[in-house]
C-alpha cells in the first residue's frame, strides 16, 4: 500500500531550522543512530536522514530530515527545505538569547512560507548546560503557545526528551482516513 495514504504507516517530511551552533545537527544524530559526537562538523548546506519511529498504537512514523545549516549564506535555500514540509523543529540553545531570537526570526518565516499546517516545535537545546541558562522556559513555552507550536527542552548530548521531541511531533501527525 502508498505509504501516503497508509494511516499505519505514516511519512514526514521533516525540517531543522535555527542559528549556527545550537546542535540541530546533534540532535539529528542522536535520534537516528543514538549516538553524540562532540567533534561533529559544521553542516554544508543540508544533510538528509531518515528514521522510522514505531508509536504505541502499532502505527510507524518515517521521518524524512532535512538538517539544514543555520548559517547567514545558506538563509536563501532554507524555503527548498521546507516546502511541501509536514513538519518543522525550530532550535536554540538555552544559554544563547541570541539563538531565540533567531528561532523566532525562523518561526516568522515559517509562518509566512510554510505549509499552514505544518506541526512545529520549538526546541530549546544543551538543557544540560542549566547552570549557564539565559532563556527561561516560561518565556519560550509562552512564545511557543502564541505561536500555536509545542515547546520541549532537550539535550543532544545526554539525550534527555530527544526521542519524547519526535514523539510528540509524530503524535500530531494527521491521519490519513483509511
Ligand atoms: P548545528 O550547527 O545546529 O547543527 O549544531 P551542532 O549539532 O553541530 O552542535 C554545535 C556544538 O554544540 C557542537 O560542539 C556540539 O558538540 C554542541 N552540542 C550540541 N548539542 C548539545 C547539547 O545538547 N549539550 C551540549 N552541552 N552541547 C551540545
Ligand atoms: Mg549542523
Amino acid at each position: 500500500e502508498n505509504s501516503a495514504t497508509d494511516p499505519k504507516n505514516l511519512r514526514v517530511k521533516l525540517v531543522l531550522l535555527g542559528d549556527s551552533g545550537v546542535g540541530k545537527s546533534c540532535i539529528v544524530l542522536r535520534f537516528v543512530r543514538g549516538q553524540f559526537d562532540p567533534t561533529s562538523k559544521v553542516t554544508v548546506g543540508a544533510s538528509f536522514l531518515s528514521q522510522t519511529l514505531a508509536l504505541e498504537d502499532s502505527t510507524t512514523v518515517k521521518f524524512e530530515i532535512w538538517d539544514t545549516a543555520g548559517q547567514e549564506r545558506y538563509a536563501a535555500l532554507a524555503p527548498l527545505y521546507y516546502r511541501g514540509a509536514g513538519a518543522a523543529i525550530v532550535v536554540y540553545d538555552i544559554t544563547s538569547p541570541e539563538s531565540f531570537n533567531k528561532a523566532q526570526y525562523w518561526v516568522k518565516e515559517l509562518q509566512k512560507h510554510g505549509s499552514p499546517d505544518m506541526i512545529m516545535a520549538l526546541v530549546g537545546n544543551k538543557a544540560d548546560l542549566h547552570d549557564n541558562r539565559s532563556v527561561s522556559s516560561q518565556d519560550a513555552q509562552e512564545y511557543a503557545e502564541k505561536n500555536n507550536m509545542f515547546f520541549i527542552e532537550t539535550s543532544a548530548k545526554t539525550a534527555d526528551n530527544i526521542n519524547q521531541l519526535f514523539e510528540e511531533i509524530a503524535k500530531r501527525l494527521p491521519r490519513p482516513t483509511p
